[in-house]
């Protein structure tokens, strides 16, 4: 297909595809929400229909599974769609039978925070959002059941805010996937205007924020977003996000050795999360190469624990996986795509 068959009224798919009947747009539909995208497979079809829509559109997806790799129980696809962009998406797994899926939502991403290999890219364009849901189509084929979303792969998903929601309300479609809203997340760098505009909206899914550092200079100096919206904005939209949503947020840290690990950091921290109801997420920087920064080492790591440890933050620790395939926190980024990033 040159364009993704999700997020579409059946009317539309009909016309798409040139069906008259539109319970054959139905049965399609619950074919690629199983992860068929061949028509052949699609038997409850009449065998006339299936060859045709086959000769004219090869699949029911518009993108392709170009690569697949595994490491760590962690699956991660490189998906290639008609117009030669290419996006990765990966399946975690935590070890106890819950698997999440961490879909894209951009080609490259405009944001360019500087510890990011999906920062280096610039923004190539945003992705439809039939694009983003056929990345969890495409994880699902992969045959386990998927459970939660994140949305923490490519790009800022606030930043495609339409497409980013339609295809969270189609992935939550009883018809559909039937996720629930509760067990999506969308992550944020902090741009304050999407976190607003999700606040009014009466769609309960579950907030993350990457954080990084809590103090203005720092932020700003790694995190572009900080220098149009600073800390204290970004901690205004969240206290009324909060207020809305009474849910708790959690804040991303990922670790920069030398850079956010210090005790000053660590009380800054705990001064941003006062009067919020938030878990911090702690994870030791993924290294890239090309990035200039490095890992914390295991003395900055505890000494960073025990300082909140004393300042009573809610926090969590963990190591990232899949970093042998590049799919860990910050390391998503396609390789070879059509156009220049601008
Ligand atoms: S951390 Fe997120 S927002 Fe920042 S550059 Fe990477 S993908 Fe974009």
């Amino acid at each position: 297909m040159e364009r993704s068959l999700f997020c579409r009224k059946n009317e539309e798919i009909c016309s798409l595809l040139g069906l008259e009947k539109p319970f054959q747009a139905k049965i399609i539909y619950q074919n690629m929400i199983k992860g068929i995208g061949s028509f052949q497979e699609m038997t409850s079809l009449p065998k006339a229909l299936r060859e045709r829509l086959d000769n004219e559109h090869g699949s029911a997806f518009s993108g392709t599974v170009i690569r697949k790799e595994e490491a760590d129980s962690t699956v991660k696809l490189a998906i290639r769609f008609p117009d030669g962009d290419i996006i990765e998406c990966v399946r975690l797994s935590d070890g106890s039978g819950r698997y999440t899926a961490c879909l894209s939502s951009q080609v490259g991403c405009a944001m360019g925070c500087a510890f990011c290999k999906t920062g280096t890219m610039g923004l190539v364009r945003n992705l439809e959002a039939g694009e983003i849901v056929e990345q969890f189509a495409l994880l699902s084929a992969l045959g386990e059941h998927i459970s939660h979303i994140v949305f923490m792969g490519m790009g800022e998903a606030l930043h495609n805010f339409t497409a980013a929601l339609d295809a969270v309300k189609e992935l939550h479609r009883e018809d559909g996937f039937g996720i629930s809203y509760r067990k999506m997340t969308i992550s944020t760098c902090g741009l304050v205007p999407g976190i607003r505009k999700l606040t009014e909206l009466d769609i309960p899914v579950r907030l993350a924020v990457s954080l990084v550092a809590a103090d203005d200079e720092t932020r700003s100096g790694i995190m572009r977003v900080n220098r149009s919206y600073p800390l204290s904005e970004l901690k205004a939209a969240l206290t009324s996000f909060q207020r809305r949503q009474d849910r708790r947020l959690t804040l991303e840290y990922c670790m920069l050795g030398g850079v956010n690990t210090s005790p000053e950091s660590a009380d800054d921290l705990a001064a941003f999360c006062r009067g919020l109801d938030v878990l911090v997420n702690l994870i030791p920087w993924n290294p890239v190469p090309e990035l200039g920064f490095r890992a914390p080492d295991e003395s900055e790591i505890s000494a960073f624990c025990r300082t909140l440890d004393r300042l009573r933050v809610s926090y969590t620790f963990r190591r990232p996986k899949g970093q042998s395939i590049s799919s860990a926190c910050g390391q998503l980024a396609s390789e070879s795509r059509r156009k220049e990033a601008h």
